[in-house]
């Protein structure tokens, strides 16, 4: 599902796919308030970089905070909208927002079926993407701090970069990858991305 814009526009024909809690901002365990919103600096660093290349950059996020009740999608909304702003005054910019409301069968509202195929690491939300953006996925790079983003962007035919920032790859339900490059944090991946794409 899509958060923002409400209408696509065609860009550059590929992207940067980033996770958001754990890689921009800290995992603060469901963040969805204003207050509980915190940039890392290395990230911003890393989002300033990557808001020069030719390339969308776009938000990937798993939001079961929804299906689980702990707050509701306009509340998520509000947050990636400050999230956006905080990005834009910053001189960088995030093109697109994704996000899965679902988890499990914990609330039939957002479980029509047993599962969803958008909840990474499956890569359904990068696929709708890709539809909305025109994308070559060969392209385009996945960064985020769970080897379901490095899985959902694996399958999806990207290049993958995993962030020792949030959980590291250690999450608890983690899935076997092996990311194409493993750094400390969103200005480190800003930087491989940056020399792939212009070096
Ligand atoms: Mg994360
Ligand atoms: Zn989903």
């Amino acid at each position: 599902m899509r958060d923002y814009p409400e209408h696509p526009k065609t860009g550059w024909k590929r992207a940067v796919f980033l996770d958001r809690d754990g890689t921009i901002n800290v995992d603060t365990h469901y963040p969805h308030k204003i207050e509980d919103l915190e940039i890392y600096p290395e990230a911003l660093k890393g989002m300033q970089i990557l808001a020069k290349l030719p390339a969308d950059l776009i938000v990937i996020t798993n939001q079961s905070g929804i299906a689980l009740e702990l707050y509701e999608e306009r509340e998520m909304s509000a947050f990636n909208s400050e999230l956006r702003k905080q990005l834009d005054e910053a001189g960088s910019r995030v093109d697109a927002i994704y996000y899965c409301p679902h988890f499990e069968k914990k609330n039939p509202q957002y479980n029509e079926e047993t599962k969803c195929d958008c909840c990474k690491p499956l890569p359904g939300l990068v696929l709708e993407a890709a539809e909305d953006f025109q994308l070559d996925l060969t392209k385009c790079f996945f960064i985020g701090d769970k080897t379901s983003d490095i899985a959902a962007g694996q399958v999806a035919g990207c290049k993958t970069i995993l962030v020792l920032t949030g959980k590291a790859g250690k999450e608890d339900d983690r899935v076997p990858v092996t990311p194409d490059y493993v750094v400390a944090d969103l200005f480190e991946a800003a930087l491989i991305v940056e020399r792939e794409m212009l070096g």
